[in-house]
């Protein structure tokens, strides 16, 4: 299963020298040949998705129900030889990657529900009024519908939950797009089983073929041309900076632009308002500490900054938090390159002017590649504001402290903030009240606004917001993570005097959507 390119739902022959898999904790090579994908797979896995969305988009939303948890079936079947390939190539542990395929089933169940349930097409109904004066108005209907091919970009963090069958792939199947993956190239094998266990699942629920492809590369090439290629009508990204700006330009200057939602760099700020350091300072060291070096911090979620005034609680704060990260012990990062980058960014970053490292993990595994070395800094809030270097992300197990003299200094470090995923605060009841534009200034910053918890751990629900504003994401109006994912792949189509027998099921009159039309009539007398 493990070996040959997934294009348009068919094994093909190998084109050149075969990608190999590596195991980051110890530099080998792991079982198993990938073959990287030419311009003629581009073009064949695009002709296919486009001739599979025009029967895929009609079919009955029970079929695409049955077809998304059939899916989520097929993953679970091969639990047992996913999981340990999983953890080979990105080195994160079995019992995290055990989480990840709970999560990545349980994305896919949540949007075969939101399907079959069916209101997430957002029927409105205005119907019409021939009487009316001095015009009468037309019966206009409108509902949301799939744009067409989806081209999702495999993210390196999260093998599982944000790859091959993640919240990308199940939210714009949902939605009735085909979708077209390029693989990550850190774990080539995890995706291939997990792209055959999407065929697998298109051929037991009768789904059209090249409904899904699968595409291998270890450079740019394939990315580019999947995102230029003038079928794809949308693109979902997972990564860097760097990485995500560049597919956005790309997006932006084709003949015909088209969406593209990237999820970037984001450093998710902790503010340790006083009341909370004074009166847990040991307990809010200790929950930053395991929060800042969960997964090796490589979660877009790891809390990189914590702002807090100065205070002699703050001093103990950061003496608990020092212990801490000290006993943490170094962890394989997900590849060579994020290992490299980790040691590069979090080095150089203490040579900037004023940042004094307060401590680093003394515990290591002299057997094990590619370890990162937890590590947390402080800078004040003066040279912080000046110092847009220490405003980036440094992904891996890094947080950076920054203490400001009074409030006023606070909420000038807040003002200098890019756009994030999440924003924490640390308070105790009555200085919610009492902070009330501060906390009013970090709304703008964010999509996710925490009261006394952690950013990391990001639940899949209808409620969730996973984008923040820019550089965040590329576009903050939208979500990654949970079933409001689905409304990236869609467009709003209206029906204006169409008669009953040729509206789609949504929008006739027998729809139980009674409250759409309700509302609407409310809305128009
Ligand atoms: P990445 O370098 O951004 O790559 C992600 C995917 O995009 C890969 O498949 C990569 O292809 C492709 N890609 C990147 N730049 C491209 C371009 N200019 N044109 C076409 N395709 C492009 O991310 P990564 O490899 O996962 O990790 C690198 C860094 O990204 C990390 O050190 C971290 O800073 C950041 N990162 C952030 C998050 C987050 O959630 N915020 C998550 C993961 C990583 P190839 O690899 O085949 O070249």
């Amino acid at each position: 299963m493990i070996g040959k390119n997934i294009v348009a739902s068919a094994y093909k022959d190998s084109h050149e020298t075969p990608l190999q898999a590596i195991n980051p904790a110890t530099g080998l090579s792991l079982e198993g040949d990938f073959f990287k994908a030419n311009q003629t797979d581009v073009e064949d896995a695009l002709v296919a998705a486009t001739a599979a969305f025009e029967t895929f988009r009609n079919i009955h939303k029970d079929k695409k129900a049955a077809f998304l948890n059939a899916i989520a079936d097929e993953i679970s079947a091969i639990a047992e030889v996913l999981v340990p390939r999983a953890s080979a190539e990105s080195g994160l542990p079995i019992a995290r990657l055990q989480g990840e395929l709970g999560r990545t089933t349980g994305q896919l169940k949540l949007f075969a529900n939101l399907v079959a349930e069916g209101s997430w097409v957002d029927a409105v109904i205005d119907t019409a009024m021939p009487e009316r004066q001095p015009l009468p108005r037309p019966d206009i209907r409108k509902m949301l519908v799939p744009i067409g091919p989806v081209v999702v970009f495999g993210a390196s963090n999260f093998p599982l939950a944000f790859s091959v069958a993640g919240g990308d792939t199940a939210s714009a199947l949902a939605s009735g797009c085909p979708v077209i993956v390029k693989a990550h190239p850190a774990h080539y094998g995890t995706s291939a089983l997990v792209g055959a266990a999407i065929i697998k699942a298109i051929e037991k629920t009768g789904m059209p073929k090249g409904l899904f492809s699968l595409l291998f590369d270890d450079g740019y090439a394939i990315g580019s041309a999947l995102v230029l290629h003038p079928l794809t009508k949308a693109v979902t990204f997972t990564g860097s900076y760097n990485g995500g700006m560049a597919l956005v330009k790309l997006a932006q200057e084709r003949k015909e632009p088209i969406p593209l939602f990237a999820e970037m760099g984001s450093i998710n700020p902790i503010v340790l308002l006083p009341e909370a350091i004074n009166t847990q300072a040991e307990e809010l060291a200790k929950k930053y500490a395991a929060s800042i070096t969960l997964g090796a911090g490589q979660f877009c979620t790891n809390p990189g900054l914590m702002l807090a005034i100065s205070s002699p609680e703050l001093e103990n704060f950061k003496q608990v938090l020092a212990a801490e990260i000290s006993k943490v012990p170094s962890a394989t990062m997900l590849t060579p390159g994020i290992a490299n980058n980790y040691i590069k960014l979090s080095t150089a970053v203490h040579a900037e002017d004023g940042v004094e490292l307060l401590s680093a993990s003394t515990v290591k595994n002299a057997e094990l590649q590619n370890q990162s070395e937890a590590k947390v800094a402080q800078v004040s809030a003066a040279k912080f504001i000046e110092n847009p270097k220490l405003h980036e992300e440094i992904f891996g197990p890094y947080s950076l402290l920054v203490v400001a003299n009074n409030v006023a200094e606070l909420e000038q470090v807040i003002a200098v903030l890019n756009g994030q995923l999440t924003v924490t605060i640390m308070a105790a009841a009555d200085e919610i009240r009492q902070y009330q534009s501060l906390i009013h200034l970090l709304t703008n910053k964010t999509g996710r606004i925490i009261l006394n918890g952690v950013p990391t751990g990001v639940e899949v629900c209808a409620a969730m917001q996973h984008g923040g504003p820019f550089p965040a994401t590329n576009d903050s109006r939208f979500t990654s993570v949970g079933s409001s994912a689905i409304h990236r792949f869609v467009r709003p189509l209206a029906y204006q005097d169409w008669q009953q027998e040729f509206l789609p099921e949504e929008l006739k009159d027998s729809n139980p959507l009674e409250i759409f039309r309700m509302v609407n009539q409310q809305l128009t007398k």
